[in-house]
């Protein structure tokens, strides 16, 4: 692992996520006291002399192989993840491409969860496969059965927990045991729960992945990724990771590193609220159906009382099927709610989802029309009205 600034180095194996949250990634005695640690800005390091320049024994030698801004969130993510080291992209999207370019080549073979991140999909299809790599999407809810496709060849395998659109829970243990120890890659994206509710790596993932976009940053504001590593991984990932040229603003890495000091307050409220909604839809006379994996009727529930410690502020729920009409009615008139892609912030969200599209191992199979609900900081009771009013609206044009 990196030398990194802070002092609470020493400290921190010993301390909980929650001091590690506050107290990590900063040393003030290095700053004149104040508390956190500035905006460093620069590409060009300056040597005090021919020898030092030679030596290549500086912490800090170019802006893109590192900056103290940088490493405050890197050594947070780190210690958090219980991983070897994290390298930091300019969004989750690009932690992704980063980590399954450092893991596949030409001619290998990789699978990846049918439930996986649109954008992560059309990489795999765009970039990967037309370089040759052999790309599989399997059942999300496959567990041990994953050894029937596990090639020779294989070198990766990519898990979302829970899908961000559908939300089925894998078994992560299941696919790492029958892994085995073969040089496959196992890499999670990790962004609904955060490190503070579910560690991938400590169930058998290599590689965790992160849209620090979301959760970490808590503002919707900058777009980040995070890539961290078991020390298996650290030095293929770290290779690539240089040879792409991927590194991050330090301006967006203060943010992040602030965001991340309110990060188990922000998802504690959020998990409150989000099912207290989700139990609020589910004895709403107009809804189908609520898919939330903290839900006992959730088919993956006891995988997710087994492996989580608790849940995120994005679930969906579906409404009978209706025309487009009443999606617009529902959609256009929200006070609260906003529309938009993404998620992770203050403020509430909801996106209308059509699942069918972005599937090809397996068939979605939940009838209605799918939303998907962000839930933010606003009162209870005003978010609980702006959904009634939307779902009534709904209904009424579709004349149920
Ligand atoms: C948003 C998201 C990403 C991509 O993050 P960006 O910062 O938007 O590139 C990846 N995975 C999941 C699960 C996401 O929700």
């Amino acid at each position: 692992m990196e030398n990194f600034m802070s002092d609470a180095d020493d400290i921190s194996s010993s301390y909980g996520d929650e001091t590690v949250l506050t107290h990590l990634g900063r040393n003030p005695k290095d700053q004149h006291g104040f508390v956190n640690t500035p905006v460093v800005r620069g590409s060009t390091v300056l040597f005090e002399s021919f020898e030092e320049l030679e030596s290549g024994k500086r912490q800090y030698a170019y802006g893109r192989h590192g900056n103290p801004t940088n490493d405050a969130v890197r050594h947070v993510i780190t210690n958090l993840e219980r991983a070897d080291d994290t390298f930091l992209a300019p969004s989750g999207l690009s932690a992704i491409s980063t980590a399954l370019t450092a893991v596949a080549h030409s001619g290998d073979h990789i699978l990846i969860s049918d439930s996986a991140y649109e954008p992560t999909r059309q990489f795999c299809e765009s970039v990967l496969r037309p370089n040759k790599i052999d790309v599989e999407y399997y059942d999300p809810r496959i567990g041990s059965r994953i050894s029937d496709l596990i090639r020779s060849n294989t070198t990766a395998i990519l898990t979302e927990s829970p899908g961000s659109l559908t939300f089925e829970v894998q078994d992560l243990p299941a696919i790492a045991q029958a892994r085995g120890n073969r040089e496959i890659a196992i890499i999670a994206d990790n962004s609904w729960a955060t490190p503070l509710y579910y560690k991938p790596l400590e169930l058998g993932a290599d590689i965790v992945v992160h849209a620090g976009t979301k959760m970490f940053v808590g503002h919707s504001d900058v777009l980040f990724g995070t890539i961290s590593t078991n020390e298996k991984w650290t030095n293929k990932v770290r290779g690539a990771y240089k040879a792409l040229g991927v590194c991050v603003s330090p301006e967006d890495s203060f943010l992040v590193a602030r965001g991340l000091r309110t990060l188990s307050l922000r998802m504690k409220e959020h998990q409150k609220r989000a099912l207290d909604l989700a139990h609020w839809l589910e004895g709403h006379a107009l809804v189908e159906k609520v898919i939330h994996p903290a839900l006992k009727q959730h088919p993956d529930h006891d995988i997710f009382m087994r492996d989580f410690t608790g849940s995120g502020s994005l679930f969906a729920f579906t409404l009978k099927d209706a025309p487009k009409n009443a999606v617009s009615e529902m959609l256009n008139h929200m006070r609260l709610f906003g529309m938009g892609y993404s998620w992770g912030g203050f403020e509430s969200l909801i996106l209308p989802v059509t699942i069918k599209q972005q599937r090809s191992a397996t068939r979605w199979k939940e009838e209605g029309n799918l939303f998907r609900l962000h839930i933010g900081f606003e009162d209870f009771d005003d978010l609980k009205a702006d959904l009634d009013d939307a779902i009534k609206r709904y209904a009424a044009e579709a004349n149920f």
